[in-house]
């Protein structure tokens, strides 16, 4: 379903960027912290002083805008559709930062699932197009957004707290799709109409378990 090898290109690109940014983040980030705190304190207790507070302020600094489940989790809306290349390609480079700090994050496909895209355009209040990040409730922005949070040793900070995932593996149940095949209708979306005792005559209705795709939430993962 993903092109494996255009993302890797893509990813192979912005490595080296991202380990610059990371070493210039660092640096600029001991300055600041050096110059507003008293220079009695130890070094660890002002840099530890100074990253609850800048992770306090950066959050708050997002506007709240909360999807279903995210109070405390990060909640990533995308598509993997293909039709606008920009798109694709912006959902991938947050998907590559997100697992560059090995972050648990819970990805919305609006493509497999127009519940997603429903609920995206609820919460923001229009038509908006993914790449969308959520952490904890508070809506971080798309691609341009996150690439300079990113940039600035921002977003570093916007996932603290967040649990980091174990294991490297996808998930056994659905491959890291997040979605599984319909076990009632096997993906037709239509079950034969069964009521008990009439002769129903192989009358035929929508199948109420599974979305437009014929694909039910992983029931491992999600
Ligand atoms: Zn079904
Ligand atoms: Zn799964």
């Amino acid at each position: 379903m993903f092109s494996f090898d255009l993302a890797n290109d893509v990813f192979q690109e912005n490595i080296e960027n991202i380990s610059t940014c990371e070493y210039e983040t660092h640096h600029s980030c001991t300055t600041t912290t050096t110059t507003t705190t008293t220079i009695t304190v130890p070094l660890s207790d002002q840099t530890q002083r100074s990253d609850t507070m800048e992770e306090n302020k950066g959050l708050f600094d997002f506007e709240y805008k909360c999807p279903p489940g995210g109070k405390n989790a990060v909640i990533f809306y995308t598509t993997s559709l293909r039709g606008i290349r920009k798109t694709f390609e912006d959902c991938n480079t947050i998907r590559f930062l997100l697992e560059s700090f090995r972050v648990v994050y819970y990805e919305r496909d609006v493509s497999i699932h127009i519940e997603y895209r429903d609920e995206l355009w609820r919460i923001l209040g229009g038509r908006i197009v993914p790449p969308r990040l959520f952490i904890k409730g508070r809506h971080i922005g798309g691609a341009d957004e996150v690439v300079g949070l990113h940039e600035q040793g921002i977003l570093k900070k916007l996932l603290h707290g967040i649990p980091l995932i174990s294991s490297n593996l996808p998930c056994k149940g659905c491959c890291g799709i997040r979605f599984v095949l319909c076990l009632s209708c096997h993906g037709c979306c239509k079950i034969t109409y069964q009521d008990q005792g009439k002769d129903t005559n192989g009358y035929r209705i929508r199948c109420p378990k599974c979305n437009e795709n014929g694909l039910i939430k992983c029931p491992v993962c999600s």
